[in-house]
């Protein structure tokens, strides 16, 4: 069943990702060659915790940190540790935060000092096209049309789609029904309407589409080892369109 919030709780969710939002600055603000990824972790949970929320992400089904970042062939789900980042390296932090019952989800690609211009267009085009799928969050469309809207998008810049992993609805669960591929053909799947607020989160990657889970049982990597990408809003369908949630 796909929920259909009411102006007070996209409200509450709205809180939710402002925090998110804050969080997501700070990490990018602290991001430089040097920084050990814990580091950034701690400081985000901080920050969380200061604006009283809660890190959606710690404990869920036992991942041990607040913030999942990833570098480079890691895709999502990366485990803050001792590692630094170097030059060069692009890195994908997605945050989560629940406040009063109600969650928000974002996540952004940075890039550590210089990096190549692949890399720069690979963060580009992931950028863009979850902005061409969240144009189709409206009222009357259907689930696939942003789907499809980020794969042609993606594609037209000959990288590939992640087919392994999903946007999903959210609200007061922080994965709720219906699941978001960024793929397909359009035109099919569950009919939009005001009131679903959705987590659309193209996964990109440089060369192909497929992925693994290493042996830490959650950073997940392109097969291929090539660079991938992660952008990620949560965007309420409201009766003037696409209302993205996670915006400062
Ligand atoms: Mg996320
Ligand atoms: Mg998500």
């Amino acid at each position: 069943m796909i929920h259909l919030r009411s102006q007070r709780e996209i409200d509450l969710i709205r809180n939710s990702c402002r925090i998110v939002v804050e969080a997501l600055e700070l990490a990018g603000s602290l991001i430089q060659p040097g920084i050990r990824t814990r580091e950034i972790d701690k400081e985000v949970e901080k920050f969380i915790l200061s604006k009283k929320g809660k890190p959606a992400f710690k404990g869920y089904n036992g991942f041990p940190a607040s913030a999942c970042i990833s570098i480079d062939e890691e895709v999502v789900h990366g485990i803050p540790g001792q590692r630094r980042l170097q030059e060069g390296e692009i890195v994908s932090v997605d945050i989560g935060v629940v406040l009063d019952g109600f969650y928000g989800d974002s996540a952004r690609t940075f890039a550590v000092g210089e990096v190549s211009l692949q890399k720069k267009q690979l963060m580009s085009v992931t950028k863009e096209s979850l902005h061409f799928g969240l144009e189709q969050a409206r009222d009357g469309g259907r689930l696939s049309d942003i789907s499809n809207a980020i794969q042609r998008k993606v594609e037209s810049a000959r990288f590939s789609v992640v087919r392994d992993l999903v946007g999903h609805g959210i609200g007061q669960e922080l994965h709720e029904e219906p699941q978001i591929p960024n793929y397909g053909p359009p035109n099919s799947g569950p009919r939009l309407k005001e009131g679903m607020v959705l987590a659309i989160e193209p996964m990109v990657n440089a060369g192909d589409h497929e992925v693994k889970t290493i042996a830490d049982n959650w950073t997940v990597v392109t097969l291929d080892g090539r660079p991938s990408a992660h952008f990620e809003h949560t965007v309420a369908i409201t009766g003037n369109g696409p209302e993205v949630l996670t915006v400062s």
